[in-house]
């Protein structure tokens, strides 16, 4: 199942079987109450945070700078900037693999930092949001902030999956950085083809053009090795990595 893409690498051989990706019949997004809303499984996130700011509905500024779409912001607990999407999660609608529907209240997932312990093959079709009453402008200008910070501290417009790997410490603030622990390991730069360790923001990789997926595979491994040396801590990939490689 692929939602927008930004945090997945497909290997070069491609997926073998069906994939699945939601049209934009699923990206409507509704107000169901004063401060939830009803989003479709395709509704992109920044239109998410868009539409709470709009209806004045406070906690889901954070999505302002996520490029994924609702469901796979489900499937991966995706937050920036103090929220998560289990801060805001109500309940979420889904299809399993004979196309029944059914509906599972947040707890049913098992969210955790950038992970979902829902069992079993689904498809997310809509996610019910809720924030608290806020005020407009206040919104506007938090979501304004956060697009600031991304700007100044993330290669945002380059070709790149984001956070490559999770922090070992989770969504703490104070905890170990993943970033840092690529920095302390000399990889700041490190290529391998046109795929490169960002110098802007070390936890990104970026492809300068005709990275392969191998490319950029073989750098996030050679970075993992350097850091289990450095430092003894075994990075964990943030990106779902697909496929098959190139026979
Ligand atoms: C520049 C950049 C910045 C980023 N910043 C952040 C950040 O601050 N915080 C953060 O958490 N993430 C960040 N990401 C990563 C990514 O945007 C998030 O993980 C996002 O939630 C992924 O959503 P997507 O729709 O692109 O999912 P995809 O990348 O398409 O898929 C990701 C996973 O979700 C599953 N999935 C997707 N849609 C569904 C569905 N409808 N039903 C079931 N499973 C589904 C896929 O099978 C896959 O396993 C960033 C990425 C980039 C490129």
């Amino acid at each position: 199942v692929l939602g927008a893409g930004s945090n997945v690498l497909v290997r070069d051989g491609g997926l073998r079987g069906a994939v699945i990706r939601l049209g934009a019949a699923f990206g409507e997004i509704t107000q169901t109450d004063e401060t939830a809303l009803m989003a479709g499984a395709a509704a992109l996130d920044v239109r998410v945070a868009r539409a709470a700011a709009d209806a004045s509905i406070a906690g889901l500024a954070f999505y302002r700078g996520i490029p994924g779409a609702i469901g796979g912001a489900v499937a991966m607990n995706a937050g920036a900037y103090g929220g998560e999407t289990c801060d805001v999660l109500v309940e979420v609608e889904w299809l399993d693999r004979d196309g029944e529907k059914h509906v599972s209240a947040m707890d049913a997932l098992n969210l955790s930092y950038r992970h979902n312990g829902h069992d079993g093959f689904k498809v997310y079709t809509a996610a019910r949001l809720k924030g608290a009453r806020g005020d407009k402008a206040k919104i506007l200008a938090e979501m304004e902030a956060i697009s600031d910070k991304r700007e100044d501290s993330q290669p945002v417009k380059a070709r790149t999956g984001g956070s490559t790997f999770k922090n070992p410490d989770g969504a703490d603030p104070t905890g170990l950085k993943a970033w840092k622990l690529i920095d302390a390991a000399g990889c700041r730069g490190l290529r391998v083809g046109d795929a490169q360790v960002s110098e802007q923001h070390c936890n990104f990789l970026i492809n300068h053009g005709v990275a392969t997926a191998s490319d950029l595979e073989t750098l996030g491994e050679t970075v993992r090795q350097r850091v289990q040396e450095t430092s003894g801590v075994e990075l964990q990939w943030e990106i779902k990595r697909m496929g098959e490689a190139r026979a």
